[in-house]
């Protein structure tokens, strides 16, 4: 008897061991994804797309395992609305972030909610920026505000931490360290978003003397006299004319003039410094001191003084740079280690791109190419052939409906982006024209919004200034001739006004029409 019951309740255990191995065959694996974020990344300081720069060989490395983006751009290029805009896949104006200033209502949709809701284990470290506690995370530990480069603070679920190190590198601790204790029972969804290289381009102790061998030339453009462009003309975010000597340069200059628009520099420059342990300091006095000598040098001529604030910024930019590529290996190589690179989706992205010296700029803003451009690569292992380029108008609105496809939860129908899925084999049909508005008045932008075509953008400037441009991208990929007034292209800014309210009517941004 007892026999028969020991052998009744084996077959039961073995029955329903053989039920659960069936149901998880049968079921898609849904993949975990990583979704890797940098703060003002220029693609051109990418080496995936001009090796010009730096080589950055571990960031390229998602591009060659799946998909590079050769034409992914932001619908309002700046941080906070950008970072709404990836969060809800809707535009500014109806998410509610049109600039750094306003607060995210958390309580609106968002991929890392719905993905919680479908059974991800979801985490956010590093940079937030939204002003709101993050909602939806499993695991928080954010920057508050901008954060700071070194020994930064945190604020993890909730409670103020300070880290020791350099903030790039923390990132990437805290990051592993989430994907080793999280609950592997579920798929996650992780956003390492980091704060460089944004605004000003502190590097890494072990990274300042990067590059000091290192010509780099001024961008062809450099000296832009704006020419028939009044957006550009009103604008304060020259290198040569609106830097600041200690907080963008690194000179630890007591008595130097201050920039009008750069009130603030010289006092944040001292307290960011300030953060700095004995050693460090003592590194970092040490390390400057040959660009500090080349100052002096420079400084009474005009042309060597540009090319030198010129370097001093692209510089520390790139050095920036190199601890994200740094840190993009190690998270890669946590993920292949532990057997997870497999069935893991890499998405590596910026807010927006950057002036790296272009039309003489700095910062981001407006809609020429460079800022309104953003680096984008996707590797989705089985699903993405290896090494694909795509030519697509692809938009950071597309972020969360792609990011729900991948999860196979539902996209609502609220979210103005289109999953990506359709680029990935190049044959769909896909948008032939995109939208971008930019409300923010600091710095002498007006704010503006525009349409962008395979060849040509059209922009108006509408508040401080009320202007028109129009570029022929195939003729003038710099963007240097304004050719609204040519009696040529009448009809094409015509059909571009009418196809530019179309988007207006299709995005509801009722504020223009
Ligand atoms: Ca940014």
């Amino acid at each position: 008897m007892e026999v028969k019951i020991r052998l009744n309740l084996s077959l039961f255990i073995l029955f329903n061991t053989f039920l659960l191995i069936i149901s998880a065959c049968s079921s898609p694996e849904r993949p975990n994804i990583l979704f890797i974020m940098s703060d003002d990344h220029a693609f051109q300081a990418i080496s995936a797309y001009s090796p010009d720069l730096i080589q950055t060989p571990n960031i390229d490395q998602i591009a060659k395992d799946g998909i590079l983006y050769n034409r992914a751009f932001v619908t309002n290029s700046i941080c906070a609305p950008s970072r709404a805009v990836m969060l809800t896949g809707k535009y500014s104006h109806l998410n509610g972030v049109r600039g750094n200033g306003e607060v995210f209502n958390g309580n609106q949709q968002t991929i890392p909610k719905l993905l919680q809701q479908n059974g991800y284990e979801t985490a956010i470290v590093g940079k937030w920026h939204l002003k709101s506690d993050p909602i939806g995370f499993d695991y928080w530990n954010v920057l508050p505000g901008q954060g700071d480069y070194y020994n930064p603070d945190f604020i993890k679920q909730g409670k103020d931490t300070v880290y020791q190190g350099y903030v790039t590198e923390i990132i990437t601790k805290l990051s592993i360290d989430w994907l080793k204790k999280r609950d592997k029972n579920k798929p996650f969804f992780l956003m390492m978003h980091h704060k460089a290289p944004h605004r000003s381009w502190m590097p890494a102790i072990k990274n300042l003397q990067l590059f000091d061998d290192t010509k780099f030339p001024l961008p062809s453009n450099f000296y832009d006299d704006y020419e028939g462009r009044e957006g550009l003309q009103k604008q304060m975010l020259t290198v040569k004319d609106h830097m600041d000597i200690r907080m963008d340069f690194k000179v630890p200059c007591i008595d130097c003039d201050t920039v009008e628009v750069n009130w603030w520099a010289p006092e944040e420059y001292w307290r960011r410094l300030n953060r700095l342990s004995q050693d460090e300091r003592a590194q970092w006095e040490e390390s400057y001191k040959k660009e500090v000598t080349e100052f002096l040098e420079a400084k009474n001529n005009e042309k060597r003084y540009d090319q030198w604030k010129f370097r001093r910024y692209i510089e520390d930019y790139l050095r920036c740079i190199a601890s994200v590529d740094e840190s993009v290996g190690d998270v890669l190589d946590f993920l292949k280690d532990n057997g997870l690179d497999k069935n893991t989706v890499v998405v590596y992205t910026s807010d927006q791109g950057f002036y790296l010296g272009e039309h003489g700029l700095f910062d981001k803003r407006f809609m020429y190419e460079e800022a309104f451009r953003t680096p984008l690569m996707i590797k989705n292992p089985d699903k993405i052939r290896k090494g694909i380029v795509s030519e697509q108008l692809v938009l950071n609105l597309d972020i969360a409906p792609t990011l729900l496809d991948i999860a196979g939860a539902e996209i609502p129908t609220s979210m103005q982006g289109l999953p990506l899925r359709e680029t990935w084999n190049g044959s769909a049909e896909w948008r032939d024209a995109i939208y971008y508005h930019f409300y923010e008045k600091g710095w002498g932008v007006s704010p503006h919004y525009g349409i962008r075509t395979d060849r040509y953008k059209l922009l108006h400037f509408y508040d401080l200034i009320d202007s028109w441009e129009l570029y022929d991208l195939q003729e003038d990929p710099n963007e240097m001739s304004n050719l609204i007034q040519h009696p040529e292209y009448t009809q094409i800014i015509k059909d571009l006004k009418s196809q530019l309210k179309e988007l207006q009517e299709k995005y509801k941004d009722k504020e223009v029409l």
